[in-house]
Parts: structure tokens; sequence; C-alpha cells
């Protein structure tokens, strides 16, 4: 490796400046990536609580010789660029120079690190910044980076430190994306003597996925291989049954560094079309390789946002390549853009009304989308209404169902489902449609409200559950409001967690499956300050993940009960989120659509 040397003036200045140290995480993220640019094949992560008290970073690298030790702890030395124009064709994780002294000047900081030729190594000691100690050391090859107390001289910025949970959460995450950048380095991550993650590295994408995610979930992962036009991408989607509430699990590498990129999001999702469930997201780890001319690094402070000379090509590129890999593992997705435009050119215009009373059109109810027997797969987008689907505020409460004095003494019979997502069912002289999912929920909502605490209900098998580090880390950050809502999640085993009790009363398919999708919601929910507030809106989450899903088959008996405690609710009209629930046909609807005149 190049010796370190100081960027001059006019280069710093050209380099995205911002501040890189502003939790643990970022400290972890930093000095790994110098271990990877030092070439390191294995690379040990160790924290104490949550990296606050203490993180340590070992790796088997190049090391650095007495002089290069000190010099790296300079603002703006680098081995890494030395002109402008480096900063073109950057193949490193770093190159501002920035990261050590940044992290040494917040910090008490042990750096101890030796190349293969030297027969001994340095320790350097530095404080707040102040270089205290520097003397030859016994250690093996490599670098050894201690980071104690940080921001121990920064009060206000160690005030904003999260909890030992969610910062540990945020290194776990960290690491993970590293050890998914490089499955060709072996990592090892612990936390207060706890292994959380360890890859082999040997190489395989996949062994690191199994590593974080379990191997039965690995095994849901479709893989993708794609070239064209000097752009290539290799990785992991996942199937249709492995999906997630958010984002969070999509990981994109451009050149082995970890991005965030709406672009690639917005590619992953529109090839995946029909595939995807309206609510849900893909899983993914997939790596970029463009020339790296292509790619400017140089726009963020952290570089997790990287820009790229032709992003509209790369998208389009993505779209196919994640298509014919959905292709060759059997699932065929069906653009949802271009089903739209069908729906609109065609001239059936069904005039149905929305919750007795409101006068919005509907388009088709049921649209024509391919559901498979299996009932995976292929989900739809909602139907929409073709004018204004807005509900005021004031208004939602306020729609009840009403029936006509003819219909008011029937109950409700249900006759079938439409499209894996709609129930269809009479009461007196009209048809309701109604949204499978949504009645669910405003359902359970209700069942939660009416309890002041819902009782627990324990499975007849407790299920064995495998959670990521940041719903491991919404478990223990949350655990009071989990067992509030009454679930019992408890640790099985360094990585398994097991699923124990859930809350009674509500009707779960998968409750392993709501669970998993309540902790992603929570781990990015900024819970409100009212007491009050908190709990409706831990309510609306759990009536959410737990209702039945668009996509689940019904039996008769099943729709008939969410039918009837539908219609029994206080508003059975709108869901939680203020969307219609039910449409409704009259026969007077059906008259004018037959153009009989209306009696
Ligand atoms: P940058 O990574 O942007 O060059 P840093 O402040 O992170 O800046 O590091 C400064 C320099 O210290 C690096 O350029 C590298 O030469 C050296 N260095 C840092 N960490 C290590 C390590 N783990 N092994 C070998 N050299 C290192
Ligand atoms: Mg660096």
């Amino acid at each position: 490796m190049p010796r370190i040397h100081k960027l001059s003036e006019a280069l710093a200045d050209r380099i995205a400046a911002g501040e890189v140290v502003d939790r643990p995480a970022s400290v972890v993220k930093e000095l790994v990536e110098n271990s990877l640019d030092a070439g390191a094949a294995r690379i040990e992560v160790e924290l104490r609580e949550g990296g606050r008290k203490l993180i340590v970073v070992v790796d088997n690298g190049v090391g650095m010789e007495r002089e290069d030790a000190l010099l790296a702890l300079e603002r703006f030395a680098t081995s890494k660029i030395s002109d402008a124009d480096d900063l073109h064709h950057i193949e490193t994780m770093g190159f501002r120079g920035e990261a050590l002294p940044s992290i040494a000047a917040v910090s008490r900081l042990r750096l101890l690190t030796r190349p293969p030729e030297a027969d001994e190594g340095t320790l350097v000691v530095v404080e707040g910044g102040e270089v205290k100690q520097v003397e030859p050391v016994g250690c093996s090859v490599g670098t050894r980076v201690e980071v104690a107390d940080l921001f121990y001289n920064t009060p206000a910025r160690r005030k904003f430190l999260s909890s030992v949970n969610t910062e540990r959460g945020h290194c776990h995450e960290g690491v993970l994306r590293l050890a998914l950048a490089r499955p060709d380095v072996a990592f090892k991550l612990s936390h207060d003597g706890a292994v959380l993650l360890a890859t082999t590295g040997k190489g395989d994408l996949l062994s690191v996925l199994a590593a974080a995610y379990g191997s039965a979930t690995a095994r849901q992962f479709v893989p993708v291989h794609f070239e064209a036009e000097g752009f290539s991408v290799e990785g992991y989607i996942s199937g249709p049954r492995l999906m997630r509430a958010t984002r969070q699990h999509q990981f994109f590498f451009v050149n082995t560094r970890f991005v965030r990129s709406r672009s690639l999001s917005h590619a992953l999702t529109q090839a995946y079309g029909n595939l995807l469930p309206v609510t849900r997201q893909p899983v993914c780890a997939l790596h970029l390789r463009l020339s790296p001319e292509d790619v400017d690094p140089n726009v963020h402070p952290t570089k997790i946002e990287v820009r790229l000379a032709s992003e509209g090509l790369v998208h389009d590129l993505m779209v196919r390549a994640v298509r014919r890999a959905l292709e060759a593992a059997g699932l065929r997705a069906q653009p949802v853009e271009s089903m739209r435009e069908d729906r609109e050119q065609e001239p059936l215009e069904a005039a149905g009304r929305y919750s007795l009373g409101s006068r919005l059109r509907v388009s088709p109810v049921a649209d024509k989308l391919d559901v498979r027997d299996d009932g995976i797969g292929v989900y739809a987008h909602p139907t929409r209404f073709s004018e204004p689907r807005e509900v005021r505020p004031q208004e939602r409460e306020s729609l009840r169902l009403t029936p006509s004095d003819e219909s008011r003494s029937d109950t409700p019979t249900a006759l079938a489902q439409v499209g894996l997502r709609y129930i269809v069912a009479m009461i007196g002289k009209e048809l309701l449609f109604i949204d499978q999912h949504r009645a669910a929920e405003r359902v359970l909502l209700e069942k939660l409200r009416a309890v002041e605490r819902p009782a627990k209900q324990f499975l007849t098998l407790p299920q064995t559950l495998e959670l990521t580090p940041s719903q491991a880390a919404a478990v223990a950050e949350h655990s009071e409001l989990l067992a509030d809502m009454g679930f019992d999640v408890e640790r099985f085993g360094p990585r398994g967690w097991l699923l124990r009790a859930v809350p009674a009363g509500l009707e779960y398919g998968a409750p392993e499956q709501a669970l998993v999708e309540l902790l992603d919601e929570l781990a990015e929910w900024q819970a409100p300050a009212s007491q009050e507030a908190r709990a409706e809106q831990a309510r609306a989450m759990v009536a959410c993940h737990a209702a039945i899903k668009a996509g689940q088959r019904l039996s008769k008996e099943q729709m008939q009960r969410l039918v009837e405690d539908l219609l029994a609710t206080s508003s059975p009209a709108v869901c939680p989120h203020g969307d219609p629930i039910i449409l409704t046909l009259s026969d007077e609807d059906l008259d004018r659509r037959f153009e009989r005149p209306v009696r």
C-alpha cells in the first residue's frame, strides 16, 4: 500500500465534507472500511454497551509503520488518493483521510498496528485528539483499533446516543452491509461477549445471507446473474413468500460499496410488478458492477449515496435483470403500470356507491388479474376509485352503514371471494363488495380498543423465529409495548427467538409473520410522546399486521364471520387509514346499469 501523505488543501476542499462520526455504528463502519482497504481477510468487531463503552476492530491487513500510524491520525492524511484525477476512479472504501482523526478527537483511542515485514508493532494512545503515548509493542500482523468512551468529551453529542439496543442494532446492520458487500472476507461481530454475526469469508453471498437471516429464509432467495452493456448484476432477490414491510432489507452494492438508491429500489418494484403485494417490499442483496468512471462516490460524506453516470440505463438494466431471474425461477411478473393503463381503457364503468350515500364511482370491482391456484405470487393493486377517493377526516367516523328500511332486519350473507381479496356479500337488496384485509383490520382494531390490555393467547406450539438485527433490537426496545399488546417473545439460542403468545381474540393467518412485520414497523417507528397516542398507534399497527391479508383464501365460514363482525363495528365503511372498506351495488344501481328507468 502506498505510504500515507497529507492531501493538499486544494484537493481536501474538493472532497464532500461533513460529519462522519455521529454514533457507534459510524465508527464501526469507518474502521471496518479501513480494514477492508488494508486488504484484511479476517475482521473482528467487538462491542460493549452498544459500542458506547467500547468498539474494537481487529484485522489481519497490511498494518502500518510507526510513522504512518502517527500520520494516519492527522486530518486529510491518506494513502488512497494523491491528486484530483484519482477522484474519478476511486476503488477503495475510504479516500478522505478524515475518519481516524475525527474518531480520535471524540474518544479515547488506542491503535496497535504491525506490518508483516516489521519485527514489532506500534502502540499509539490518543485522548480527545491528543497523542498521549507512542511506543513499540509486540503484536500480531495487522491493525487493532480500540475506541473507548465515544463522545466522552462532547456531552451534548453523547446525550443524543440512543439506547444500547438501538445502537447495537445500528452497528449490527452496518456490519451486515459490509459482510454482504464482501463475502470473501470473514467477519465476526460480537456484543458483550455474544456473537451476533459470523461469516466464513469463502466468497459465497448466499452463505452470508444464511448467516444473517437463517438458512430456512436463505432458501427462499432467487439467484440473479445478468450482464449487458458493461454492466453486471449478481446476487439474490426474495421469492414471493419472503417479503418485508419496509425497504430496509434491500441491500444494493455498487462496486462493493453499499448504497441506498431510490432508483434501484424503484427498478426492483417495477420488475416484480404484480408479484408484489401492495404493501410489501422485496428483500435483496445485489451487487452491481460498473466501470469506476461511471460512479461518483464523492457526493455524500458517508458515501451512502453515489451518483451514477447513466442512472436511467442502469435502472432499466436492473429491471431486466430482476425480471429474468424471477422468470427463471418460474415467476412471471406482469408490469403493474400497463395493467393500470389497460384498466383505464376499459369501457366498463360500474356505477357503484361507496358506503351508501356518498357518490363515488368505482372502476370495475373485479379486475382481471391472474391469481395462481395456490394463492401466492399474484397479488394485485387494489381497485382504484376513478372519482375522488379522499374521505375528509370528519366524515370518516361519521360514515355508517345504514341499510335501507327493507333490509334493516336482514343479516348479511357472504357469497363468494373474488380475486382472493374481496368478499361479495348480500344484505337486503344490496350487494356488498368488501376488502377483506381492510375489513379484518377494522374488526381487530375495535377488539383491541375494547379492552384495557389484550389477554395473551398461548400458542399450542411456540413458533421459532429468526430475527434480523433491527427486528431483534425492536423486541428489546419495545418489550413493554409488546407485552402490553399480548405478545410473548423470548430469546432462544444465539440467534433464535421463540414466540409463545399472541394477543387473544385476534385471528391470525401466521402469527410469526404478523410479529415480524410489526417489528419491522416498530424498528422505524417514531413513537409519539403521549401515552394515549402511543397506545392507539400500537393498536393500529398490530391490527394492520395481524389482519387477514390480500391473497389469503377464506372459507365460507371465515367470510361470513368477518362480514358479520365488520357490520357490528362502529364504523364498517372505512378502515383505520381512512380507505373505503365496502362498496355497494343496489338493485337501483343495477337498474341504472341496465338502463332501466329508475323506479
Ligand atoms: P482514509 O481511509 O479516508 O484514507 P482514514 O482516516 O480512515 O482515512 O485513515 C487514514 C489512513 O490510515 C488510511 O489512508 C490508511 O493508510 C491508514 N489506515 C487506517 N486504518 C488502517 C488499517 N486498519 N490498516 C492499515 N492502514 C490503515
Ligand atoms: Mg477510512
